[in-house]
């Protein structure tokens, strides 16, 4: 054999997906992100998500969950999780003993939440506070364009959507920052410290409302909040009011091969699956989509992938078969489908390339993440990573390996851990993104519509 033969057929070549994907995918592809474009506009807090999941799947004749049915092949069930999360699942011709192919992601984002007494007056500009939510660097965040979204339960009981700051008639609201003349103080300090959370205060007005007395610019909002929406300053304590960056999901790049958005991680995945699940057929075991809320903070909570919703749904789905829950989840597969960072020639110092994913090169799948010695990892076992391996190559999805970082540089995490503590096989595996976090993250088209192939195939797998 030449060394070329041998390199051939010893060495791996990888190769950029656009050298691979054929020019039929290349339409489908385009098409494919014109409608998670939409998706993103029209979903930006978890529960926008789940709405809207919500209303496609029961267009497509998806049936709510109801504890004690009976459920058959080909039915097609969803759980909304209080609105927050939620799980959907096709019956598979097999029994639930021979397991579930299941795909989990987030569709939590990070963010900054008001308060619970967010609103308030500092020289005649009306504030509301915040707590940010999920791991950002709160300097990124003043000086943007910001969106508010969220409900509001009222005293009366009646629940009120808010969402200011998306259509082009509406306000768009800000966080200030220093101008940098008078910076050199803050110039000084790291990164990590320039903004300090308890700056991100949103401006939400100025102009004093006619009359005598303190906080009259507050008292101004008030009114505006109460003649459009009925709301007293009061019912701010049972809300969950959230600051989003305004704005639409946009194409980046002279070539548009980018989509930049706010939330990427995780609706990029979140989205794969659900297309997927609506268009996998009649698959042989159950495929089950989950779309998970509060992984940004630790996957905690009656929402989070920690939930007991969970066994609460495959429960009641297995019982219907007479089916141990136990022996579902001791022969199921969950693709936890989050994404991962690609590689930025802008900070090469932070990762191990030959062990990083890129953009265009498809799905990445990792092994684990966690951090110092993989701690807090799943790690997937060989034999759990060869099956994705034959599972992708068989269905043609353009695939590459990813480790979120050099040794010893950070780490993170995602709801993999979660899946495995329930005896259930599990992998992470999802869509390269630059700018994690960012409040416009970036990811290619073509890797983004192989997350939806990819989904596929471990559902029909
Ligand atoms: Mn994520
Ligand atoms: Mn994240």
């Amino acid at each position: 054999m030449t060394t070329d033969e041998l390199r051939e057929s010893l060495l791996m070549a990888p190769k950029n997906g656009f050298a691979r994907i054929s020019a039929e995918d290349r339409v489908e592809m385009e098409s494919y992100c014109k409608r998670y474009a939409a998706f993103m506009d029209a979903c930006k807090t978890e529960r926008e998500a789940t709405a809207w999941a919500v209303r496609e799947a029961e267009k497509l004749g998806f049936q709510p969950f109801v504890p004690g049915m009976t459920v058959n092949p080909g039915d097609k069930i969803y759980y909304n999780n209080r609105g927050k999360s939620i799980a959907l699942a096709v019956i598979g011709t097999e029994p639930l003993s021979k397991g579930a192919n299941i795909c989990a992601a987030h569709v939590d984002s990070p963010r900054m939440d008001l308060k619970p007494n967010p609103l308030y007056e500092d020289a005649e500009i009306a504030y509301c506070k915040t707590h940010y939510y999920g791991g950002i660097k709160k300097y990124q965040w003043p000086t943007i364009p910001l969106a508010l979204h969220g409900v509001v339960y009222r005293k009366d009981g009646s629940v009120i959507t808010i969402t200011v700051g998306e259509d082009d008639a509406d306000p768009v609201l800000m966080v200030t920052d220093l101008l940098p003349h008078l910076a050199a103080d803050q110039m000084q300090k790291p990164l990590a410290k320039g903004i300090a959370g308890e700056q991100l205060n949103v401006i939400v007005g100025t102009e004093p409302i006619e009359g005598e007395g303190a906080d009259l610019v507050k008292l101004n909002i008030m009114k505006l909040l109460n003649e459009k929406y009925g709301l007293i300053e009061a019912d701010f304590q049972s809300a969950e009011l959230t600051i989003v960056p305004a704005g639409r999901c946009r194409e980046v790049g002279l070539d548009r091969s980018l989509l930049g958005a706010y939330g990427h991680d995780d609706r990029v995945c979140s989205y794969a699956e659900l297309e997927a699940l609506f268009t996998i057929g009649q698959p042989t075991k159950t495929a089950v989509c989950i779309l998970a809320d509060k992984e940004e903070i630790g996957s905690v909570g009656i929402s989070g992938m920690q939930s007991h919703y969970f066994e609460h749904f495959m429960g009641a789905l297995c019982r219907s078969q007479g089916v141990k829950l136990e022996d579902c989840f001791a022969a199921s597969f969950c693709l936890s489908a989050d994404v991962s960072n690609a590689f930025d020639p802008n900070f090469p110092e932070t990762c191990d390339r030959r062990n990083n994913s890129a953009l265009n090169y498809g799905v990445s799948i990792c092994k684990y993440t966690g951090s110092r010695g993989k701690g807090g990892a799943s790690d997937a076992s060989a034999e759990a990573m060869g099956h994705v391996r034959t599972t992708f190559d068989n269905a043609g999805v353009i695939w590459q390996m990813a480790t979120l970082g050099k040794v010893d540089q950070g780490g993170g995490g995602t709801v993999a851990a979660y899946m495995a503590n329930r005896n259930i096989v599990t992998v992470d595996a999802g869509v390269p993104v630059l700018s994690m976090h960012a409040p416009m993250e970036l990811a290619s088209k073509l890797d983004c519509y192989e997350m939806m192939l990819a989904c596929k195939a471990i559902y029909l797998a």
